[in-house]
């Protein structure tokens, strides 16, 4: 630190973190309840902005109010009391007038308004009224007591009011208080970011005005202003974060892996098939990238079933015989095995040692592969999350295939890439990603993407179903099974939950193999089970020693049967599209025609709808998008999977508009003043700095 540096700069900064529990209105208790929020500096309180807002300004005149809608009345209190009805629950009523008319206002089981509610007060309200016998009755409508002189300083009424997310148990009054003494005491500490030239050019107000206004806003107007403002903002400094990442990565040298060797030919005259023009497009790009000598940084994107091991074994292939190691990263260990009984075969054949390495390898394996990796004799690991250890070493590693890659966090993933000198890095993912989406979170990788199936791909049939139909669709099972093929039956949880009438995976297997199915093999699978009781039993089902496996979530990724061709998915309103759309693909991969039977929650609810989208479609791009409409962006990828838990106020779908205008301010920023020299850009470059802290080094490859 320089001892010139900027103090009166530095206090503000420092106002702005100052922990909410000193703002005015806040407590102990309900410091802890704004914590639940992730809220817990003053910064965090003013960029919690609120999800809609409710005009209060116009008061409506008792006398005239014909409509049960909410309404602002203002008037005097005429009369007060406690009223207990014979039946029902006792309520504190009183009747307020003002020149038109006289209205009454109920609160049930708020004895405490005996005290606050004095005759002859003057009280502002706002609420939804309705008629009780013949009567407009107000019921628990917010209120604000005092005279018409105070009404600039009203918080809940007589102005555009603010409507805030909350937790349980902290008030939409409270939080809207908090935010009010937040916005009064803190808001002219907030230091501009944008550059005038920026903010001129594209109509954008001033930080601190924007802050004031999305809260408390002068009108609906300047609340969009404000918040446009905000979440540009916001994206701006997300996009130059991502930007620069990506420059950095690309300047740096890393492995150029060219050699011409044998293993790629081997491998694929291995197959029995040949290559989809999908997948030899992509891996032309891949092969392309690890070439080139600086490191790869490559989402592939293809949808289930459309033969992306493939082509990482390939890519495996040019890497091993370019001289370096290989590790592929599956989220669960019955992928894993999966995969090293697919790879490790053709590697051995070929003298390449490989291993697997899972929570649930022996300790005397995982010393020997701890020693392979270290000394280079070991090419290629398969593993979980066991390869995060720091124990794990390697001498050479140059390329790491991470498969299934929602399924994991960011953090750990950035761990293993620090495990290599700049390895090469293959994203696999079967959960497309919405162009906008793939801007915002991938917006440093480059993207491949498989348009098609392998040929002679089945069809899958998708019905949605009530529970009354299920009988038929066991018996449909049966058949199915009787002509040779085999059945997955899918529910949500490993064993009966009390709360929720829900079909637990323990039940169902029990009581389908002693009634419907007792002349069929039928097998149990779930995340609870010891891992080699599941290799066993996916073993099983695999050689067809199983005919109808009954499962969790664990068969969700990655699991290939081709023989199964049939799908029961129980409460499957439990499930996201998405996440049904990865279920469903387990099936379809062989040359029969497949089917999927969703049982749902009965007809005409809005779950129900949802999965009528699952029979209507089987593209997951669409599946995707419709999620994503539905669910939103946190519930997809899951926040700390995003990588951007740092957006908070824009929306990537919603706010489109402002994410491209975003983005090429940041493309020229980037380009003018990288290092942010100029003064003009120093503001800006200093929250992307803070944000590069906040969401760790993992964006650095997606
Ligand atoms: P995913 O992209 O979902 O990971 P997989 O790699 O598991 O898909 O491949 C699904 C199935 O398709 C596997 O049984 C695989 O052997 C097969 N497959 C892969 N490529 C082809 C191809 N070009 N032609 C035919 N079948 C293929
Ligand atoms: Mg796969």
């Amino acid at each position: 630190m320089t001892i010139h540096k900027n103090t009166a700069k530095k206090k503000d900064k420092d106002l702005l973190e100052t922990d909410v529990q000193w703002i005015k209105g806040v407590g102990p208790r309900r410091k802890t309840l704004l914590e639940q929020m992730h809220i817990f500096t003053v910064s965090d309180l003013l960029n919690t902005i609120p999800n809609r807002y409710e005009d209060r300004q116009d008061h409506a005149a008792i006398g005239e109010i014909a409509e049960a809608v909410p309404v602002s009345v203002s008037g005097n209190i005429l009369a007060a009391g406690w009223v207990t009805p014979r039946y029902g629950k006792g309520y504190f009523e009183i009747r307020v007038s003002d020149d038109t008319g006289v209205l009454a206002c109920r609160w049930f089981g708020a004895h405490f308004l005996k005290d606050v509610m004095l005759v002859g007060a003057h009280i502002t309200l706002h609420g939804k009224v309705s008629k009780h016998k013949g009567h407009w009755v107000m019921i628990q409508g917010e209120y604000e007591l005092g005279e018409d002189e105070d009404a600039e300083d009203s918080v809940h009424l007589s102005r555009i009011v603010p409507v805030y997310p909350l937790t349980e148990s902290l008030g939409q009054k409270n939080m809207r208080t908090i935010l009010y003494n937040a916005v009064q005491k803190y808001c002219e500490h907030i230091k501009e970011t944008l550059p005038d030239e920026i903010r001129i050019r594209r109509k954008l107000i001033g930080a601190a005005e924007a802050y004031r206004q999305v809260h408390f806003p002068d009108s609906l107007e300047m609340a969009a202003a404000a918040r446009t403002r905000l979440v540009f903002e916001e994206f701006l400094v997300a996009q130059m974060l991502v930007l620069k990442r990506r420059a950095s990565v690309k300047a740096k040298a890393g492995f150029a892996l060219k050699a011409a060797g044998p293993l790629p030919k081997a491998y694929v005259d291995s197959l029995p098939f040949s290559l989809t023009s999908g997948q030899k497009e992509v891996l032309k790009e891949i092969v392309a990238d690890m070439a080139s000598g600086l490191p790869m940084n490559r989402l592939l994107q293809g949808d289930v079933g459309s033969g992306k091991t493939v082509v990482a074994a390939l890519a495996i292939c040019q890497a091993i015989d370019s001289g370096v190691q290989c590790a592929i990263m599956v989220p669960t260990e019955v992928l894993a095995v999966q995969h090293f009984k697919n790879l490790a075969p053709f590697f051995t054949a070929s003298g390449i040692e490989s291993a697997i390495l899972t929570g649930d390898t022996s300790a005397a394996d995982r010393k020997n592969a701890y020693a392979g990796f270290k000394s280079g004799r070991i090419k290629l690991v398969i593993g979980t999350h066991a390869l995060f250890y720091d124990k794990v070493e390697f001498k050479r590693l140059g390329l790491v295939i991470i498969d299934e890659q929602h399924k994991f966090g960011v953090v750990q993933r950035a761990s293993l890439y620090e495990k290599g000198t700049r390895p090469h890095v293959l994203v696999m993912t079967a959960t497309p990603i919405p162009r906008t989406l793939s801007m915002t979170v991938y917006g440093d990788l480059d993207v491949s993407i498989i348009k098609e199936l392998p040929a002679g791909r089945q069809e899958i049939v998708t019905r949605v179903i009530e529970e009354d139909k299920l009988q038929d669709a066991y018996g449909f099972i049966s058949k199915q099974v009787a002509k040779g093929r085999q059945a997955y039956m899918v529910y949500p949880l490993v064993s009966e939950s009390e709360k929720l009438d829900l079909h637990a995976a323990e039940t169902m297997y029990h009581r389908l193999k002693d009634s419907w199915f007792k002349n069929e093999r039928v097998g149990l699978i779930h995340g609870r089970m010891k891992s080699e009781e599941k290799n066993n039993i996916m073993e099983q089902f695999k050689s067809h020693k199983i005919d109808i496996l009954v499962a969790t979530t664990v068969i969700e990724v990655g699991v290939d049967v081709p023989n199964a061709n049939l799908m029961l998915i129980g409460n499957a309103e439990r499930f996201g599209l998405s996440q049904l759309h990865q279920l469903r693909g387990r099936v379809g991969r062989g040359t029969y025609k497949s089917f999927c039977i969703l049982q749902g929650e009965a007809r005409g609810l809005d779950s129900w709808r949802r999965l009528k989208i699952m029979e209507e479609t089987t593209d997951g791009f669409i599946i995707a998008e419709e999620d994503l409409r539905i669910r939103g962006m946190g519930n997809i990828l899951g926040k700390e999977q995003s990588g951007f838990s740092a957006i908070k106020l824009g929306d990537p779908m919603k706010d489109n508009d402002i994410l491209i205008e975003a983005r090429s301010e940041a493309t020229r920023i980037c380009e003018i003043d990288p290092f942010g020299e100029h003064p003009d850009f120093k503001p800006l470059w200093k929250r992307v700095e803070a944000l590069a802290d906040q969401v760790g080094s993992l964006v650095q490859v997606g």
